[in-house]
């Protein structure tokens, strides 16, 4: 279904990212990988699925550097037609303790990257009148957690961000969505099981119960794989007409 274009998701050499960015290859999709550590194992495991494939090491949180990575997208395959911004950290603490320098990072890298990337990204999609933003954002798009305070007003930033984007190209082929899932067993969550399993000196297995019970009635994790399926639907021209939706992926987290 998206063989010929090209498909560039950031922070993709780990979890969610990498999950999409394998969806949309499956899908016939060339893809440009993002994002720090190993980078050599997520291009094979594209390359291996017959597509094209290539990495650009920018920080997200440097919009020169986001900048570069554009550029070298369109050098690559000519241009972006689909952009997944994905790219996100965490850190947990209440906001009388919480570290400037962790909002501002958090701020950069989980909001204003998306920013960037599609502020650089629209006008080759606009001029093909065709293309797709899709921003993971999160639950905590939507709602609060406590502890989470840059995180929670990133991503609600980033759900707003969706929702102007669609707007602005309403009568054309270009829309914006953003994905809202709920809790995904991915690197960065992992380290939240691990804190809570020390702080109460419990067992992992009961930390990520106790995680799961405490916000998603469903008690299972949503995937990476289930995620690239949510976004494999917006690239579909079934999804022509979806625009500035946040769209849950949560067990049932904001149902309640
Ligand atoms: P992850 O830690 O597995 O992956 C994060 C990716 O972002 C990695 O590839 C990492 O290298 C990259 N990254 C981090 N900082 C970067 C920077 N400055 N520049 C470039 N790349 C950078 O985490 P994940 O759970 O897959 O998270 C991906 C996205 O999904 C994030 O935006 C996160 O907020 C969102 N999300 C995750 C969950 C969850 O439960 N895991 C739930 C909702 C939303």
């Amino acid at each position: 279904m998206l063989k010929g274009k090209t498909a560039l998701v950031t922070g993709s050499t780990s979890g969610i990212g990498l999950g999409i960015a394998l969806a949309l290859a499956r899908e016939g999709a060339n893809i440009v990988l993002n994002g720090f550590g190993d980078a050599q194992g997520p291009q094979a495991e594209v390359a291996a699925l017959g597509v094209k494939v290539a990495y650009h090491g920018a920080d997200m949180s440097k919009p020169a550097e986001i900048e570069e990575m554009m550029k070298f997208a369109a050098a690559q395959f000519g241009r972006v037609d689909i952009l997944v911004n994905n790219a996100g950290i965490q850190h947990v603490a209440r906001i009388e303790n919480f570290s400037i320098e962790r909002w501002d990072a958090i701020i950069a890298i989980n909001m204003s990257s998306a920013f960037h990337a599609t502020r650089l990204a629209l006008p080759a999609m606009q001029a093909a009148d065709w293309g797709r933003i899709i921003n993971v954002a999160s639950i905590h798009g939507l709602v609060g957690s406590a502890e989470k305070s840059a995180y929670v007003a990133a991503k609600h930033g980033v759900v707003g961000l969706t929702k102007v984007t669609a707007l602005e190209n309403a009568t054309t082929g270009v829309t914006c969505n953003a994905i809202c899932p709920g809790w995904v067993l991915t690197p960065l969550v992992q380290k939240q099981v691990d804190a809570k399993a020390a702080a109460q000196g419990i067992s992992n297995e009961a930390a990520t119960k106790q995680l799961l019970g405490e916000k998603e009635p469903s008690l299972q994790f949503t995937t990476p794989e289930e995620l690239g399926s949510l976004a494999v639907f917006f690239c579909s021209p079934a999804g022509n007409n979806v625009r500035g939706v946040a769209w849950n992926m949560d067990g049932g987290w904001t149902a309640q």
